[in-house]
């Protein structure tokens, strides 16, 4: 739990309960029940405010185009960084209209790829240089990072190169037409919550303007998103063809994320989808 000298350094007044959330991956929540509003607190031990100031900015432009929750502030106490927002009640999944509003954010173009600023996808650092080429903004920038932090964990093999280099030859020579879109990021079941009327939140960005196959490929990766929640996206913005062929290619960002985060357990995956990559 917090300690209470902790707490009352919070800009905030007339808190009668703390509780513990679970759920999230990487940092501690709580609900904070106040004599007015309830509050969504997120603290992340030993860290500097910067982590959650990405996430507020996050949050910010996905709130141009969808419903986010409202950030009260972003500070450091002592020495953890914090987040408090507005607590959202949970209600019932709406599928249909978490697809349209999917697509709604998909809406939103720039010229280049990237952002004005670099991010994090959990706690994996996220290089957003501005780039009009996709191919290279996907390899250099969201690829290579991430395999070159997995030789250095030890997490990298031979056999994985041969099959990443080969995808890599195929992929850097691609060149469909790819629009700049402001993408989620992060986009699995746990990071789209529901209001009790039904309306999606988008929670834990990873933003930046990329191939909006991205955020779709993420929701694929590890489930629980119905038929009518495609459905509803391909109603309101139909993807285009070739789509399902592309999924593998950007399956393997969120793979090779997930096998830094936790190691060799993902390796087998890795190769599975490069494999498919280079079917
Ligand atoms: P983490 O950054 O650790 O992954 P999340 O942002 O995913 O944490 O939040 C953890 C859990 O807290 C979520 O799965 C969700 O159930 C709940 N949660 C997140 N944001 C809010 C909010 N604004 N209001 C109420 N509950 C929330």
């Amino acid at each position: 739990m917090i300690e209470n000298e902790w707490l009352s350094c919070l800009p905030i007044e007339g808190i009668k309960d703390v509780k513990r959330v679970s759920g999230g991956d990487i940092n501690e929540a709580f609900l904070i029940v106040t004599n007015t509003l309830p509050y969504f607190l997120k603290i992340h031990r030993n860290m500097k405010a910067h982590f959650f100031k990405k996430e507020a900015y996050g949050l910010k432009l996905l709130g141009k185009k969808v419903r986010t929750p409202i950030v009260y502030d972003v500070g450091q106490i002592k020495n953890d960084a914090y987040i408090l927002m507005e607590a959202i009640e949970s209600g019932p999944p709406n599928d249909t209209l978490c697809g349209r509003a999917l697509a709604q954010l998909h809406t939103d173009t720039q010229s280049h790829f990237g952002l004005s600023e670099n991010n994090y996808l959990g706690t994996l650092p996220q290089s957003n240089q501005p780039n009009k080429n996709w191919a290279s903004f996907y390899i250099n920038q969201r690829l290579n990072p991430l395999v070159k932090m997995a030789k250095e964990q030890g997490y990298w093999n031979q056999q994985r190169e041969k099959l990443f280099s080969r995808f890599i030859d195929r992929f850097k020579n691609e060149d469909r037409a790819v629009m700049p879109r402001l993408l989620h990021g992060d986009l699995w079941r746990g990071n789209v919550m529901f209001t009790t009327q039904g309306e999606p939140v988008f929670i834990d960005p990873a933003v930046f303007y990329g191939d909006r196959e991205m955020d779709l490929a993420m929701t694929m990766l590890f489930g629980g998103f119905s038929k009518t929640f495609y459905a509803s996206y391909q109603k309101a913005f139909p993807l285009e063809t070739g789509f399902e062929e592309r999924v593998p290619a950007y399956q393997l960002y969120y793979l090779l994320a997930h096998l830094n985060l936790f190691g060799e357990s993902y390796g087998g995956s890795v190769d599975r989808i490069l494999r498919r990559c280079n079917s």
